[in-house]
C-alpha cells in the first residue's frame, strides 16, 4: 500500500513508464502497435479473457506487452508485429478480427477508453448491431452528406489493412550517414521509430516538444518531423533523401533540445536526427554566409584578437 506521496509518486512514474516499456523496442522492424490497445471486459471475467487472449496470440507466434486498469477490466496490449512483411499484414488483421470476437463474447467494448479510429471502426456493426449501425449511418449523412470529417471513422471503414504506413511493398534501403544509428537499425529505422501516438502534441506537462508548444503545428511536432523525415528518406518526398528542401521548414523549428530522446514513449531521438539532416543538407547545398562565419569562429577570433584596436573599433556601440 502506498500511504506517503513520495509512495503514490513512484506508482504513477511506473504508470506513465508503461506506454513506453511495451512500446520502445528499439532495432529491427517489428513494433509493438496499439490495435486491441484498450479492451475492456468487466472485471469479473479479466483473467479469462486474458488466458483466451493469449490464446490467440499465441496462435499467430504473437508476443504482446499488456499493462491495465485492471479494476475496470481495460487492457492495454500492444502485440509486436513486423508490418514489412505480407505474413505480419495478415497476422494484424487477423489477430483484431478474432479478438473483437473475444472481447464480444463477454459482452465487452473494443475501445474502453480512447477513441475508434481506423482500426476499430471495422468492427463497429458487430459491436453495436446493424440497427445501431444502420442508425449511425444515416446520421452521419445527414450531417455529413458529403462524407468530409473523418471518413471511414465510426462508420463506412476501409478494411484495416489499407492506409498501413509499411506493408509488403514497403522499402528500407539503407544509407550512409555521418552520425551512429546501429542502436536504431539505420537512419530510416530511427525515424520510423515514431508510432504516431502523439505524446509530442501534449501542452500541459513535460519539455516535450516546445516548438509544437510554441506554434501548434503538427509540422513543428516530434511526430511531423519524424513522418516528413521518414518519407524523405525512403524516397517518396524526392531522391534528394535527407537533403530534400522541403524538410528544411520542417527541421527548422527543432531546437535540439533532446527532450523526445527521454520523453517519446518510443524513444524517438529528433536531435540526432535533425543533426543528420543539417549534414547531408550542408553537403548538397552548403551553408549560409552566417553559418559559415559562426563556423569559422575560432579562425575570426584569432586574428580579432591580432588587430585588438580595428576589432574593438568595429564592435564599439
Ligand atoms: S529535440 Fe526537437 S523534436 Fe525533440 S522535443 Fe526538442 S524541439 Fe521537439
Amino acid at each position: 500500500r502506498a500511504n506517503s506521496s513520495a509512495e503514490q509518486a513512484k506508482i504513477w512514474e511506473l504508470r506513465r513508464a508503461a506506454l513506453g516499456l511495451t512500446m520502445s523496442k528499439k532495432g529491427g522492424d517489428a513494433k509493438g502497435i496499439s490495435f486491441i490497445e484498450d479492451t475492456a471486459v468487466a472485471p469479473a471475467h479479466l483473467a479469462e479473457y486474458i488466458e483466451k487472449l493469449q490464446a490467440i496470440l499465441a496462435k499467430y507466434e504473437t508476443e504482446a506487452g499488456f499493462y491495465a486498469h485492471a479494476s475496470v477490466g481495460l487492457l492495454h496490449i500492444r502485440p509486436v508485429i513486423n508490418l514489412k512483411f505480407s505474413t505480419g499484414v495478415e497476422r494484424f488483421a487477423a489477430i483484431a478480427d478474432e479478438v473483437a470476437d473475444l472481447v464480444l463474447a463477454y459482452g465487452g467494448a473494443l475501445s474502453g477508453e480512447h477513441g475508434d479510429g481506423l482500426v476499430r471502426a471495422p468492427f463497429q456493426e458487430r459491436m453495436f448491431g446493424p440497427t445501431l449501425y444502420n442508425a449511425f449511418c444515416e446520421l452521419k449523412a445527414v450531417f455529413d452528406p458529403e462524407n468530409l470529417f473523418n471518413p471511414g471513422k465510426i462508420v463506412n471503414a476501409p478494411p484495416l489493412t489499407e492506409n498501413l504506413r509499411f506493408g509488403a511493398s514497403y522499402q528500407t534501403p539503407v544509407q550512409a550517414t555521418a552520425f551512429d544509428f546501429d542502436d536504431y537499425g539505420g537512419v530510416l529505422r530511427a525515424a520510423e521509430q515514431c508510432s504516431g501516438v502523439g505524446a509530442c502534441r501534449q501542452t500541459g506537462s513535460g519539455t516535450m516538444c516546445p516548438s509544437y508548444m510554441a506554434t501548434r503545428e503538427e509540422k513543428d511536432s516530434t511526430r511531423g518531423r519524424a513522418n516528413s523525415l521518414r518519407l524523405a528518406l525512403n524516397g517518396q518526398l524526392s531522391e534528394l533523401g535527407l537533403a530534400d528542401p522541403e524538410l528544411r521548414e520542417v527541421m527548422a523549428l527543432c531546437l535540439e533540445c533532446k527532450a523526445c530522446a527521454s520523453e517519446c514513449p518510443t524513444g524517438v531521438d529528433m536531435a540526432r536526427l535533425k543533426s543528420e539532416f543539417q549534414h547531408q543538407y550542408r553537403q548538397q547545398y552548403g551553408g549560409s554566409w552566417r553559418e559559415r562565419v559562426l563556423g569559422e569562429m575560432a579562425t575570426l577570433s584569432r586574428w580579432g584578437s591580432r588587430l585588438a584596436p580595428v576589432s574593438n573599433w568595429l564592435m564599439a556601440p
